[in-house]
Order: C-alpha cells, then structure tokens, then sequence
C-alpha cells in the first residue's frame, strides 16, 4: 500500500536562467517525490528557487535537466498544447496575488476552469456556487473582485483552484497578503478541503506557521533539497475513504441479498 507510484516524482532536476552573460542556477540536482493526498511545503527563503520548482512541477515552465514524472509520465516531454491541457485536467492554482479577473464577478472567476474544460453553463454554475458556500462566500457571487477584501478574493481564488476537483492543487505564498488571523483561516480551508477530497497539495512557504499544517516539510536552499521532514504518520482521509468504502460495500451486499 504504501509503496504506491508516487503522484509526482523529479529526478536531478535543474534550472539555469541564462541573464546576458550569466547563468543562474535556480535549481540544482533535485529529486523529489509526492504522493497523492498528502500536503507538502515547501519551506525556504526567497530566492531559495521554491517558485521556480513549484512551477515546473505544475507544467508552467521546462527543467533544463532531469526529468519530472507525473503518474509515471514525464511532463518535460509535453508540447505546449499538451501542458496546457495537463494543466486544466490535473492542476489547480493559488497564487498570492489572487490572479482574480477584474472584469468577472466572483461566480464567473469561479466558473472559469470549467469553461476551460467546455462544462455546460448550467452544470458551471451550479459547481462554482457549491464552491463559493463551501469556502463561505454564499452571496458573494455576483460581486467583482475590487468589491471584496482581500480574505475574501483569496476565497474566490481557493473556489477557482478546487472547482475542477483537480488532483494536485499548487499554492505558492497564499496567504502572504493576508493577516495573521485570515492566513489561518484561508490554511484551514485549503487543507480542509484537500483533506476531504484526498488531493495533493504543494505549498510554498517562508513561514513555519503555515509549513505547520504539512504532512512533510521540505526544506529548499541555494537552490537544492536541505533537509525533509515526515510529520507524524498519516492523518489523510485514508481512514474516511476507507470508511466510505465499506459503506458502499453493504449498500451493494445489502441489495444482493
Ligand atoms: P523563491 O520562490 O524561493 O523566492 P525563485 O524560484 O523565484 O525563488 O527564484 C530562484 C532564483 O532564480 C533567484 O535567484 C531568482 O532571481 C532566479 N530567477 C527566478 N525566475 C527567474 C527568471 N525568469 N529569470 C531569471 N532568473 C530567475
Ligand atoms: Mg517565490
């Protein structure tokens, strides 16, 4: 059970920004792995090169080396059309900036992904209200972004990331706009929501209240893997799953009988 294909998994990873005559070395031999509904940070300073890693593993840039595999597949090997579609099946976004659209009331924001995904306009709404009452923004909807706080259209963006019941959602600096009372508020949302959902959650972090929340911490410096830290075993919703599972079981035994 526990020797699973993990979700993600990178391999001598490296990243070199060419800057006119210099090279910089984002990232230098990282290997890496991630499993499916466990939540992960990852810790470090800025410019430790944490961004740069999270967004080669959701797809937004290339690895100058190595290899980074999802369910097996490598995603270096992906054209840009292929990427982007990865992206819209597999991958949910919260960024720290929001990344709202102005122009969209927050259903629409919310709608979004599925639009993407050509989901018919009724079944869009329907999913994307669900999302707003389950991050507490019931009648919010039909406000546009610059008519919410900042708590607030982070909601609409955890909405966003989750709409599509993605199966890993990326989070880098979510909260760090946000108070010290909302950053807890908007962590117990998102990992409440992964847990539920048994989804895989990456987030990038500076502060070690949020890395807190992580089964395992990874530490990023100069570029490199510094140290990784397993929280106590498991608290997913194996349990739950497992749960639900022998429910649905006597359901089905129930009306064989
Ligand atoms: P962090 O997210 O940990 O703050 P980043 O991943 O953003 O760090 O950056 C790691 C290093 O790579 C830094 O030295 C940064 O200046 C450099 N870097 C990041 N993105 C680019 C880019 N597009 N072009 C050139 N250098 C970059
Ligand atoms: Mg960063």
């Amino acid at each position: 059970m526990l020797t699973s294909e993990p979700l993600f998994k990178l391999q001598n990873v490296r990243k070199i920004y060419p800057m006119g005559e210099e090279r910089i070395v984002a990232l230098d031999d990282v290997s890496l792995e991630f499993h499916k509904g466990k939540i992960y940070c990852l810790l470090g300073t800025s410019g430790s090169g944490k961004s740069t890693l999270l967004n080669m593993i959701a797809g937004l840039e290339k690895p100058t080396k190595g290899s980074i595999l999802f369910k097996g597949k490598p995603l270096e090997k992906l054209n840009e059309t292929q990427l982007a579609l990865y992206r819209q099946r597999y991958v949910g976004f919260v960024f720290q900036s929001y990344n709202l659209m102005p122009t969209l009331t927050a259903l629409e924001n919310v709608t979004l992904p599925l639009t993407f995904r050509r989901v018919p306009k009724k079944i869009r709404n329907r999913k994307a209200q669900e999302m707003l009452d389950a991050v507490g923004l019931s009648n919010r909807g039909k406000h546009k972004p610059s008519e919410l706080s900042g708590g607030q259209q982070q909601r609409v963006s955890i909405a966003r990331a989750f709409v599509n019941n993605p199966e890993v959602v990326f989070a880098d600096e979510p909260t760090g706009n946000l108070d010290t009372r909302t950053t807890l508020e908007m962590m117990d949302l998102i990992t409440g929501i992964a847990r539920k959902y048994n989804q895989t959650l990456v987030i990038v972090t500076h502060d070690l209240e949020i890395a807190d929340y992580a089964d395992q911490i990874i530490r990023i410096k100069d570029g490199g893997v510094d140290g990784i830290e397993d929280k106590v075993a498991l608290k997913t919703t194996t349990v739950e799953t497992a749960e639900e599972e022998s429910i649905a079981v006597k359901t089905d035994e129930t009306e064989f009988r």
